[in-house]
């Protein structure tokens, strides 16, 4: 067990590491985190601080000297640096492998039967031309590293417009997958122990706006509910095959055919932050209480639901008007420029 007092190292300075850090500290935990940027939001927050590039083995290494345990708020890391922190980094280096790279990532869901839609990896025009023929329209190009948000992602509906996709994702290894036919997207937020205890948060409804995430809904609704047990078990069967320690998110088409994986998250997530007010225990502390071998809190829902909205870009202007509402719980998280689509904040409501 590491106990509070300790220093947890957190690979990535965004608002994760930020909710990550107050949540740390609020057990008495100390924080360092290392991004390569001058300023990053978990700065405001965190005890200390490594400015130096992912791929800079010779400062990991030093960062994992002084640290106790380390954790990664994104997935778009080198697994070759990431390495040297050995048995110090949780979840481990294999959930960041599969969740970067979206062709294992499908192959590893395969493996875990779990349910995705049709696919192939294509790393040429030709080879899409030719996915494109034996999947069928609609499809979705998408790189298949360091796409977010819907980026590095374009649709292809007809014949004409597979060239013009090829060239908007940049021509880059890809996966080309049928576009599913969902009622709703879910996620399924579980935490899960080194020795293989797991708990798992009530799943939210979420509404995605071209890529981006804007809401997210506890409890979910009707269409969803009957899906939740399934995708549950295939979210617990992930993590155990990845021998996962902390918290994995995955996200769930709720289609007629029952819940179809979209893609796997080795970490917090935007769909989660409702569990700061909505849960007794929230997504951040369960995350440190199970990479630090704390027993496990209450995943119980506080009232009868919540809902999260994200302040995107020049959300955030409005912070007056949502800060003057009493029942509103606002999170801004310090980044500065509200550029459009830039995640600045979020909301939650909880629902008495
Ligand atoms: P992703 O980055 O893969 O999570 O995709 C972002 C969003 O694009 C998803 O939350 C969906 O709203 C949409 N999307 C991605 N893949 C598909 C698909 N195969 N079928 C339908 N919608 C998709």
């Amino acid at each position: 067990m590491i106990e509070p007092g300790a220093t947890i190292g957190i690979i990535g300075g965004g608002q994760l590491g930020r909710m990550l850090s107050i949540a740390a500290a609020q057990l008495g935990y100390k924080t360092h985190i290392y991004d390569p940027h001058e300023v990053s939001c978990a700065d405001d927050v965190a005890a200390y601080r490594t400015r130096a590039a992912f791929e800079s083995v010779a400062a990991i290494t030093r960062f994992g000297e002084s640290v106790d345990v380390a954790t990664y708020e994104f997935e778009n890391l080198p697994s070759a640096s990431l390495q040297a922190l050995g048995e110090k980094l949780r979840p481990g280096v294999r959930s960041l492998e599969i969740a970067q790279d979206r062709a294992k990532e499908k192959e590893f869901i395969e493996e875990c039967h779990g349910r995705v839609a049709p696919w192939r990896a294509v790393s040429s025009l030709a080879e899409l031309e030719a996915a494109a023929g034996e999947l069928a329209f609609p499809l979705v190009l998408k790189t298949r590293r360091y796409g977010y948000d819907g980026k590095g992602q374009a649709w292809i509906r007809s014949e004409e417009e597979i060239a013009a996709a090829w060239k908007a994702i940049g021509e880059e290894p890809a996966i080309a997958e049928r576009g599913v036919a969902f009622a709703a997207e879910f996620s399924v937020i579980l935490a899960r122990w080194a020795d293989g205890r797991a708990s798992v948060w009530h799943s939210a409804e979420n509404l995605h706006r071209e890529g981006i995430l804007r809401r997210s809904t506890v409890p979910c609704g009707q269409v969803v509910g009957p899906q939740v047990a399934e995708a549950r078990n295939a979210a617990q069967k992930i993590a155990n095959v990845l021998d996962h320690v902390g918290v994995l998110t995955v996200e769930f088409f709720a289609s007629r055919e029952g819940p179809v994986v979209n893609e796997i998250a080795p970490r917090v997530h935007n769909s989660g932050h409702w569990t700061i007010e909505g849960a007794v225990t929230s997504q951040f502390e369960q995350h440190i209480r199970a990479i630090c071998g704390l027993p496990p809190g209450s995943t119980d829902l506080t009232a009868r639901g919540a809902v999260m909205d994200n302040l995107i870009g020049p959300d955030v202007e409005d912070w007056q008007k949502l800060v003057a509402d009493p029942q509103l719980h606002v999170h801004i998280y310090g980044k500065g420029e509200a550029r459009p689509g830039r995640k600045m904040g979020h909301t939650t409501r909880v629902t008495r």
